[in-house]
């Protein structure tokens, strides 16, 4: 965790990468006595503030070398989602899915610990999810679409799990250039059928 010296300063946290042990263990607990200490606190910071830098949207502790139960989540309007409100700035400690639906829906997913590459992942579209926010208050929430998918990506990440284990066909493990000329290419034939 930073130290008091290294509290004033924002900067972007170096990021642990697919192949770190630490991205493949279980995070520990967090004690919730520590939320109110300061370098606790300036650890939620800095997270929220790589998080936003690397034009991510979820952030979890094992990510910047942490091993806690603590993830920081995000995500302004999306012009891609145009049905998915913006999330606003969220942090879960020790966070539980406590029920999800049946039903998952498939949808490209990147991580800030693998860049360059994207996978098809099948989430369940809602989940209720349990967790303490940042003064240690208890919340139990329903969480519904693409948000329900972040959230399922962080709580992964606190369980050593990374959502390549979710993919049911490699097949559609793409880099991100081939995404985009992919979409470019549905698009075109999306204004040829008008
Ligand atoms: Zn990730």
């Amino acid at each position: 965790m930073a130290n008091k010296q290294e509290s004033r300063i924002m900067k972007v946290l170096p990021r642990t990468e697919f192949g770190n042990p630490i991205l493949r263990a279980v995070a520990k607990n967090v004690p919730l006595k520590i939320l109110r200490t300061s370098s606790f606190k300036n650890l939620i910071r800095q997270m929220f503030y790589t998080m936003r830098r690397t034009k991510g949207v979820g952030l979890a502790a094992p990510q910047i070398g942490e091993s806690l139960q603590l993830a920081v989540l995000q995500m302004k309007k999306h012009p891609r989602l145009p049905d998915t409100p913006p999330l606003p700035p969220t942090v879960i400690v020790n966070p539980r899915i406590v029920s999800a639906s049946k039903e998952k829906v498939m949808e490209w997913e990147g991580c800030l610990s693998c860049r360059g590459i994207m996978g098809s992942v099948p989430r369940h579209q809602n989940i209720v999810v349990e967790y303490f926010d940042e003064n240690g208050k208890k919340q139990r929430k329903e969480i519904k679409g693409f948000h329900a998918r972040i959230f399922q990506h962080e709580i992964d990440h606190l369980n050593g799990v990374v959502y390549v284990d979710r993919m049911p066909d490699m097949k559609y493990l793409f880099t991100k250039n081939e995404i985009l000329k992919l979409r470019k290419k549905q698009q075109a034939a999306e204004i040829k059928k008008k």
